[in-house]
């Protein structure tokens, strides 16, 4: 008998096996696709020899997340830091770019640069304590009060309509909302405006790499460190049931409330099943891929460096973008996130060719394909992208949502990120990943700290699975002698 089945084998599944199986527990894992991975595939696009992710592609959190830093994620694979971490570009032609450096990030703001710095340096002071912060729940008391304090301040100035006090030029705002724009929802918003004050400050502290051979690697390094462990993966084995998995003293779920709903079925308190069932999604994402003959030719020569772009021009234009999507429009110009992998990396592409990874938001369930509206947006800032494009390849958001089931309605996000969905996830309570059936967490995005290749949902799920099922401590991660 298995002593934890985990199901699903997205980032949060395979953390929360590997913790499990480092504990020296019999784990197996079962993932209903073909691949292990979830949000975190990379497969070949259109033609062989291009390498795409399917979902996420650029990745923070790999560097900063408490559990990759205990897996010591960036010894395993190769993580690519580029020179410029984002860029946005502006309508004048010129666009506004954030580097390692923040002192550097500051010269090239002009005047709103000591504003930009004010706002950044308190945060980068302390990143450990902001990253703990916004690594757990928000409902608990936070390990280093004054960085929660002053994420909570920062967040406060940029996420009300009083966001623009600060600033007099167009470049350190438009900077900013392309991140904040990275979490779906209106603008400006508290919600958004946190995750993207994270972003923004681990774009200073550790960078934000992509991956050599693409996001598959954070999976594939779990996976190994999961069968080195005596854990087995099973592939193409979709869970229904409890019955499935039964003998398993622990079971841990990564994914969607609706699913664990489905899955604890009458065993789940009414109160309980009722929420998950009625659990908040929010709106989605169309995904454009493109296969390039050179490099994307952007206007300011600064944004080549990038390995992540946020198009969508000046903070208003984004935010007026971001608002149509909150009230169930299609934007005609909508703001577009685009990364650049192969610039990096070149394991993506043949020799002089390119992927472009590139994605906007749409309302839940769309099955509009945004290819036209997203290349058009480019162009605006990359006059001739056209003539570099040689295919491209859409994935709509009810497409998403039929890839990958946790992403309802192709949510990505795997639950709305208003406040209310930030505390709720999926209900209310101090210890969100425990379910009340014993022996089952809930162990995906759809709980804290949410969405993201951080996990570290994954881990909390772990963690509490160990201390209440085998009354055993997390054990060491990192890669042995
Ligand atoms: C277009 C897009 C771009 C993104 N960009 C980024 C980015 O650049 N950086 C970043 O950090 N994050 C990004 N993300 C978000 C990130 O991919 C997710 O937050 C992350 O993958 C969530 O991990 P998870 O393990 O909770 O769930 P998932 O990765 O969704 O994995 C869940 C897995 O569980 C499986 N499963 C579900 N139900 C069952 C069942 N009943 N039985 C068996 N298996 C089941 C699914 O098939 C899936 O493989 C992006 C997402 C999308 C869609």
């Amino acid at each position: 008998m298995a002593d934890v089945a985990v199901v699903g084998a997205g980032p949060n599944g395979l953390a929360a096996a590997v913790v499990m199986a480092r504990a020296g527990l019999d784990v197996h894992v079962y993932e209903a696709a073909d691949a292990i991975g979830g949000g975190s595939r990379t497969r070949e696009l259109m033609e062989p020899g291009y390498l795409y992710d399917v979902c996420s592609a650029v990745h923070p959190m790999a560097l900063a997340s408490p559990f990759f830093r205990d897996f010591e994620l960036s010894r395993r694979i190769d993580l690519r830091v580029p020179e410029v971490q984002h860029g946005t570009p502006l309508d004048d032609g010129g666009a506004a770019l954030a580097y390692q450096s923040l002192e550097r990030t500051v010269l090239g703001l002009g005047v709103d640069g000591p504003a930009y710095r004010r706002l950044m340096e308190p945060l980068l002071a302390r990143v450990t304590g902001v990253v703990d912060f916004t690594s757990n729940q928000l409902l608990r008391i936070p390990k280093d009060p004054l960085a929660a304090l002053r994420f909570g301040l920062a967040t406060l100035d940029q996420g009300t309509p009083l966001w623009g006090r600060r600033f007099r030029e167009e470049a350190a705002p438009a900077l900013l909302t392309g991140v904040m724009s990275h979490a779906l929802g209106s603008q400006p918003a508290l919600s958004s405006t946190g995750a993207g004050l994270l972003l923004s400050v681990l774009a200073h502290a550790g960078g934000w790499p992509v991956p050599v051979g693409g996001s598959m690697s954070i999976a594939r390094a779990m996976a190994d460190d999961l069968t080195a462990h005596g854990g087995t993966i099973h592939v193409g084995e979709r869970v229904d049931s409890l019955e499935q998995i039964r003998p398993a003293k622990a079971v841990l779920l990564d994914v969607a409330p609706p699913t664990l709903a489905r899955i604890g079925g009458t065993e789940l308190p009414d109160n309980y099943r009722r929420a998950l069932e009625t659990f908040r999604f929010g709106n989605a994402a169309c995904k454009v891929d493109f296969i390039l003959s050179g490099p994307v030719p952007w206007l300011d020569p600064g944004l080549a460096m990038a390995g992540t772009v946020h198009v969508g021009g000046s903070r208003m234009a984004m935010a007026e973008s971001e608002n149509l999507v909150a009230m169930g429009k299609h934007p005609t110009d909508p703001y577009v996130l685009v990364s650049q992998p192969s610039l990096l990396d070149p394991t993506r592409a043949p020799e002089g060719r390119h992927v472009l990874w590139s994605y906007c938001h749409v309302p839940a369930n769309s099955t509009v394909d945004m290819a036209e509206a997203v290349t058009a947006r480019i162009e605006r800032y990359a006059p001739g992208f056209r003539d570099v494009v040689v295919a491209s390849q859409t994935t709509t958001a009810a497409q998403l949502a039929e890839y990958n089931e946790n992403y309802v309605g192709g949510d990505f996000s795997a639950g709305i990120l208003d406040l209310r969905g930030l505390v709720q996830r999926p209900v209310v309570s101090n210890v969100p990943w425990r379910t009340p059936l014993p022996g089952v967490y809930l162990c995906s995005s759809s709980t804290p700290p949410g969405p993201g290749v951080t996990g570290m949902p994954g881990y909390h799920a772990a963690k509490y699975a160990l201390k209440d099922i085998f009354n055993v401590r997390v054990p060491g991660l990192g890669l042995e002698l």
